[in-house]
């Protein structure tokens, strides 16, 4: 006999792959129903055998995605409803707001692995992102964290995007922050030469790569906002740095590809 249970799963469980998560498990277990962003965590609406709900309830707790962390998990059932079908739902407007500061993640290896395969539709594609990695506080103006509620929401999905993160199988499957080359933010140059042409992608990364060479100082605007950036080991381009930044002995922070680079320096 068909049961219903509605499951509040509370912590840090937005923007994630939390959503995406809990339907292929849900749909594992034969479940209908609805995964939606609530306030500060998702609310799970099911139907189902009684003994698929029960492993499901458990299962949530078993192998969430990396990032998550789930402070509770309340079950409860109710009258059944006959769904007919099992989806991701996009979050009602929420009057209770999260505390929860969502961190932004770095680039995992999947993406890493697919930024440098030059078979890889998102080839040297810098804003790559999955379900797993990506901005996440950096690119988000209100929560639930929905692609609408972020500074994402001005690049419509392109077909491709859109075919992956409609998919349940695919690991971008309700990435809120999806984008490729064709349909996400790109790279463009200004001169610092009033009336010449802004350079664009690769001539623009290269040219960034050698202003910095030279000793220049590079404003790097992301997702989020700017990075004044020069080279740390150049002396003088530093004093200039400190001189337009008016800073004259607070440290700035330096940037290492990563754990093993940071220790080489300490
Ligand atoms: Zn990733
Ligand atoms: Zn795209």
């Amino acid at each position: 006999m068909v049961e219903r249970r509605l499951i509040a799963i509370e912590g840090l469980v937005q923007g994630v792959g939390f959503r995406p998560f809990v339907y292929r498990l849900a749909a594992a277990h034969d479940l209908r129903g609805s995964v939606r962003n609530e306030g500060g965590g998702v609310l799970v609406d099911v139907e189902g055998e009684p003994d698929a709900l029960e492993s499901f309830v458990s299962g949530l707790a078993v192998a969430p995605p990396p990032s998550a962390v789930i402070d509770s998990i309340l079950a409860a059932a109710a009258p059944p409803r006959q769904y007919g079908t099992l989806n991701i739902m996009e979050s009602a407007d929420a009057s209770e707001r999260s505390a929860l500061v969502l961190p932004d993640l770095a680039t995992c290896d999947g993406c890493i692995a697919e930024l440098f395969d030059p078979a890889d539709r998102r080839h040297r594609y810098p804003f790559i992102t999955c379900t797993d990695c990506g901005p996440r506080f950096t690119i988000l103006d209100a929560v639930p964290f929905d692609r609408a509620r972020t500074t994402m929401a001005g690049f419509p999905m392109c077909a491709a995007c859109r075919g992956e993160y409609e998919n349940p199988g695919d690991r971008r499957f309700h990435a809120q922050s999806i984008a490729c080359a064709d349909c996400g933010p790109t790279l463009r140059l200004e001169p610092m030469v009033k009336d010449s042409q802004a350079m664009r992608g690769e001539s623009a990364l290269a040219e960034a790569a050698e202003s910095l060479r030279r000793g220049e100082i590079v404003a790097l605007k992301g997702l989020g906002g700017f990075h004044l950036a020069c080279d740390a080991t150049n002396g003088s381009a530093v004093c200039r740095l400190r001189m337009r930044k008016q800073r004259d002995a607070k440290p700035f922070a330096i940037m290492v590809g990563g754990l093993e680079e940071a220790g080489e320096l300490c």
